[in-house]
């Protein structure tokens, strides 16, 4: 595979940057730096098939405010 950063020649990660609220995960279990700058796909928890907790977590906080 080869996408804009691999012809650029820019250290990145082709797996999937799962971003939380507070934190971050890459499907590449490899994956060293988990920032979005060095992935091809980044998707937001909340777009997850089935959701994530951070939503609700978010949801309460707002209730709260
Ligand atoms: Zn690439
Ligand atoms: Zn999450
Ligand atoms: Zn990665």
């Amino acid at each position: 595979m080869r996408c804009h950063g691999c012809t650029s020649e820019i250290e990145h990660c082709h797996g999937t940057l799962v971003v939380h609220v507070d934190r971050a995960e890459c499907t590449d279990p490899g994956c060293a730096d988990l920032h979005a700058d060095r992935h091809t796909f980044v998707v937001e928890c909340f777009d997850v098939a089935g959701g994530c907790a951070c939503r609700a977590a978010v949801q309460f906080r707002r209730a709260a405010v």
